[in-house]
């Protein structure tokens, strides 16, 4: 069997991807405040496909994907609702499940929340501090970036582009309390009607950032062989974690850092903040789960691509084909499928396969079940 070769975002090639047997995997999530949009779909689902490929060559997986409902964009829709964020949090999440569920995703193996996380991220903010990489100042705790020589070397990014990116992104480079713009926040004062947790330091709740790197800790221990997240999050969320990750451990955080492309609608990236979104419940409405699914793995995980309203037409009609040559002669489209996967996860040469296998009228079951495609 050959090796699977993976892009990886920190060293910018196809790299071979060689994990133990159990493979530790962190994706991160969603914040639960509304509804699943194509581009989630699209992140979970090439990950959902990896876990299978794992799997099908002898992995186990034990895969995190945390709920972060410890959130600006949560509380702001929830004061918007006049409900408890927490209860906001609940019913969204239950509507991603499902929506994960009818997309044949594999179970995680656990999906932590944040507010499950208090303790843990008090008792990580005072690693960090104790190692001296952090600062307190105005009830605020700030990672202290020049303390930590690589800041910058997973994205790659100059000071100059960070900045930029940590303007557009909220990083609140403007903060007086701060030594550094790029310094970030681990823990600061919550507003008054948002949930506040004591600690030495001050009342007030976790930064963004901090909420993962304690999780994985917590749920997979110091090294993780995979990190996941769309494309968005490489800075500020992921090249933070890894910072405040590596200076409260003194070792390496993640073997490789995988990322997904965006999706975009007319023109610019799907996003709640443009609304611009085809959201997950309502494609469901009008097509079958498996016709999803494939609208989104005949598409590279690394590549953008622009949703068009032929994509689910001309998976239906794919999907019946697929059907069709169900039960047909034995072939081995299974090994080219599973040779594609190993090119760098290319599922659209996989689908391409399983194509050319439906029109020679060779059983399609196996590498429909490979990628996840319930015929
Ligand atoms: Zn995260």
């Amino acid at each position: 069997m050959s090796t699977l070769q993976l892009y990886d975002t920190a060293r910018r090639a196809v790299v071979p991807f060689e994990p133990d047997e159990h493979v530790l995997m962190y994706i991160c999530g969603i914040t639960p405040y509304d509804a699943t949009h194509l581009g989630h779909a699209a992140t979970f689902i090439s990950y959902d496909v990896l876990k299978r490929h794992l799997i099908d060559k002898g992995h186990t997986v034990q895969c995190v994907r945390n709920v972060t409902d410890v959130d600006d964009p949560l509380f702001a829709k929830a004061r918007e609702l006049g409900v408890h964020y927490l209860d906001l949090a609940a019913t969204e999440e239950a509507r991603f499940e499902r929506d994960m569920v009818a997309l044949n995703a594999l179970p995680v193996s656990s999906s932590p929340r944040a507010s499950s996380a208090i303790p843990d991220i008090r008792g990580f903010i005072g690693m960090v501090l104790d190692r001296g990489f952090a600062y307190e100042a105005g009830g605020s705790v700030y990672f202290d970036v020049t303390k930590f020589d690589s800041f910058g070397s997973l994205s790659n990014y100059s000071e100059a582009e960070m900045l930029e990116l940590a303007r557009a992104r909220g990083g609140q480079v403007d903060d007086p309390n701060k030594r550094h713009p790029l310094d970030f926040v681990l823990w600061h004062p919550s507003a008054d009607d948002e949930p506040a947790w004591e600690t030495m330091w001050g009342a007030g709740r976790p930064g963004w950032h901090i909420e993962c790197s304690a999780l994985a800790l917590r749920e997979l221990g110091t090294t993780i062989d995979l990190h996941g997240g769309g494309a968005d999050l490489i800075f500020p969320h992921h090249e933070c974690e890894r910072a405040q990750s590596e200076a409260a451990t003194g070792t390496q955080f993640v073997k490789h850092w995988m990322h997904t492309a965006l999706i975009s609608m007319n023109g610019t990236k799907m996003s709640k903040s443009l609304g611009n979104l085809v959201f997950v419940d309502a494609l469901r409405e009008q097509f079958e789960p498996p016709v999803i699914r494939l609208g989104l793995i005949e598409h590279h995980y690394r590549t953008e691509w622009e949703w068009d309203d032929e994509l689910m037409p001309r998976n239906e009609v794919r999907l019946a084909s697929w059907r069709a040559a169900a039960d047909g002669a034995a072939g081995d489209v299974i090994d080219e499928v599973r040779s594609r996967l190993d090119d760098d996860l290319d599922s659209p040469a996989a689908v391409d396969a399983v194509d050319a296998a439906a029109r020679r009228g060779e059983s399609t079951r196996a590498a429909a079940e490979l990628l996840g495609v319930a015929l």
